[in-house]
């Protein structure tokens, strides 16, 4: 590798009174070069699985850059399954949403990750994937490749999968034809699951909910069993940095700065030709030259706010900031999607069967919790092996409203649903929800997530909402935060499909199989049954996001505000790709982190030509 002597001259003379310019390039410092083949913004999820696969070229070089820290070594509340709770905020951007009128104009953090490894770092650590009829959803909004077919390769690449064992007794059916067996993330399912989740699962079964073979080969709908991003060898998070970044970091054309924010991409002639690069709230900034191309991977929040401030974006809202125009692109920002989500809408008081465990002393009795952690640092056993949680229902519209889901779909198909002013990004959306209303009334797509415990409970998770968010710059400071207009729940499909969750949640309760759990309703109380009492009682308590923000590049048809083509190229600038959860165009009725690997690692092969 080269080394350029005339950067470190304009290090020299650029960074002045404060700290060295440089924070870390993992291990060769000194070898930051002023020009790489490819650049990569974002050290995250989706940025170090295509420079890994990038960097398997040795002719090529490549540089990722990451606003957050590497961590080295990594902390226990990262490593240890169990102790993912106790993360709390660490390492996130956390921003800010303006006051969300249907949810009583209260304002909410939206949880996404700073760090190496961005949310593969700190997140839950439940690798699902979304249903066959969730991705062919992508590939009937013009996007050919896309669909299941083209996507279920990608998920295989990207894992390890290993079979569970010794938990004959809770029938954890898999499918190996579906997974992978060389990839470098491991998943597995934990050492230790709480015996109840029988019950609970039998009690699906019961109500009439089917439990697939494996909710990773395309039929993810019903109450699924599903895996975690862990190491089975030693029982500890496995993550982008510690799979793909650990086999980049032994090539020498891979380099990774961290602590360093990417605040423009540097635009000529409407080709991407580099980036600005500054160390947080800093004055001093360098320029890095990308040969072949810049890959935006900054996360759903991130990439449209750099995007916009370089000039790329929706005409009017690059004027009012007085940002000169490259291309005016009215999608960049627009269709915000994220999983609405009430954890505590209604409230369960329930027993502990006769013969269980009780699975709430790791949290209420610290002597208990203490022996626990022990053991799990003795022998990498017990329930620190356990992520947060490895089950969930995935519920089709039908299944939870058979008497009503045709009426609600014929109101919302009648509805003048308008979205946005921008007409190319109204017509996207119009199509958008024209699929979804399809789709609904089909037991393809699920659009509610019922968050299994270990007990009663009723979490509730909008999977496919219609209301639709932006994501917009609200200075021309790269150190602002964007501004997150949620609108969530704002069409009301979406509030009558929580509303209709609600009621199923207590046909279920009251099903005889949560019979020995003995649940009593304590909160809002059986007495609320109406459409507008329930509804009252969703915006009260629900939450926009699930730390899933995305969709805010669609991959779709330019005409209909797409910002990336099927090959990831944003339209109108050469040299420029988005690889991250931006360019899903309708969010998966999953929890992200598979589809994200699988779009990245699908995106590596396009960059490559494969
Ligand atoms: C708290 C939390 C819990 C979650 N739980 C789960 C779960 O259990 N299961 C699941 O499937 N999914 C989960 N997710 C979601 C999943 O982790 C994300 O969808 C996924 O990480 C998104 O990948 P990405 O590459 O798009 O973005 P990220 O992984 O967020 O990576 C983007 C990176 O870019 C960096 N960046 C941004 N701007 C710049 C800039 N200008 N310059 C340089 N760097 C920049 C960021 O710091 C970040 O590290 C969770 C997410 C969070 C935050």
């Amino acid at each position: 590798m080269h080394f350029h002597s005339l950067l470190l001259l304009s290090i020299a003379v650029v960074v002045i009174e404060a700290a060295p310019f440089y924070g870390t390039v993992v291990s060769r410092a000194e070898e930051l070069q002023s020009e790489y083949d490819y650049v990569i913004v974002g050290g995250g999820l989706s940025g170090l699985v295509v420079a890994n696969r990038l960097t398997e070229d040795p002719k090529k070089s490549v540089l990722v850059i990451e606003a957050g820290p590497i961590l080295n070594p990594d902390p226990d509340a990262v490593l240890i399954p169990g102790l993912a709770i106790s993360l709390g905020q660490s390492y996130q951007w956390l921003t800010q949403t303006e006051p969300i009128a249907d949810l009583k104009n209260r304002t909410f953090s939206i949880s996404s990750a700073k760090v190496v490894g961005g949310g593969s770092a700190i997140n839950g650590m439940f690798l699902q994937r979304g249903s066959r009829g969730d991705y062919n959803l992508w590939e009937k909004l013009g996007n050919r490749g896309w669909g299941w077919d083209g996507l279920e390769p990608y998920f295989k690449k990207s894992e390890t999968f290993h079979p569970p064992t010794g938990h004959d007794d809770l029938d954890i059916a898999y499918d190996l034809a579906t997974h992978g067996t060389e990839g470098p993330l491991q998943v597995s399912y934990p050492q230790f699951l709480f015996p109840q989740l029988k019950l609970i699962m039998e009690a699906f079964r019961k109500f009439g909910v089917t439990i697939p073979k494996d909710s990773a080969n395309g039929n993810g709908i019903g109450a699924l069993w599903v895996p975690s991003s862990v190491n089975p060898a030693d029982e500890t998070r496995s993550y982008a940095k510690r799979t793909y970044h650990e086999i980049s970091s032994k090539r020498s054309n891979y380099h990774l700065l961290t602590e360093r924010q990417v605040t423009k991409i540097l635009l000529k002639n409407k080709k991407a030709t580099g980036v600005t690069i500054s160390a947080a709230n800093s004055t001093s900034a360098i320029n890095v030259t990308a040969k072949l191309e810049v890959i935006l991977a900054a996360g759903a929040l991130h990439t449209p706010k750099l995007m916009q401030l370089s000039g790329i974006g929706p005409k009017a809202l690059l004027e009012s900031y007085g940002i000169p125009l490259v291309q005016d692109l009215p999608g960049v920002g627009s269709n915000l999607q994220d999983h609405p989500t009430m954890y505590s809408a209604l409230v369960f008081n329930s027993t502990i069967p006769s013969g269980y465990p009780d699975t709430n002393q790791l949290y209420t009795n610290a002597t208990y919790a203490a022996e626990m952690l022990a053991q799990y640092h003795a022998n990498r056993t017990g329930p620190y092996t356990m992520g947060l949680g490895n089950n969930a229902a995935f519920l089709p519209l039908p299944l939870i409203a058979p008497d009503r889901y045709k009426s609600l779909l014929s109101i919302a198909l009648a509805a003048n649903a308008s979205t946005s002013d921008l007409a190319a990004v109204q017509a996207g959306y119009n199509k958008q929800r024209a699929l979804l209303l399809a789709a609904f009334a089909t037991n393809d797509v699920a659009v509610d997530e019922f968050l299994v415990g270990t007990s009663a409970g009723a979490g509730i998770s909008l999977q496919h909402p219609l209301s639709r968010g932006s994501v917009q710059i609200r200075s021309t400071s790269p150190w602002d935060n964007p501004m997150i207009n949620s609108r969530s729940v704002s069409d009301p499909l979406d509030r009558a499909i929580l509303v209709e969750s609600m009621r199923y949640a207590r046909r279920f309760h009251a099903s005889p199989g949560m019979a020995p759990f003995s649940p009593v309703e304590v909160s809002p109380g059986t007495d609320v049954v109406s459409d507008e009492a329930l509804t009252e009682v969703a915006r009260e308590a629900l939450v926009p996001t699930f730390a899933h923000p995305s969709c805010t590049c669609p991959m779709m048809p330019r005409e209909i505000g797409g910002v990336v083509d099927v090959k990831l190229r944003v339209y109108g600038i050469s040299g420029l790709r988005i690889v991250d959860a931006s360019v899903f165009p309708l969010i998966p009725a999953c929890h992200l982190q598979a589809t994200v690997y699988a779009v990245a690692e699908k995106a590596a092969d396009i960059i490559k030509g494969k």
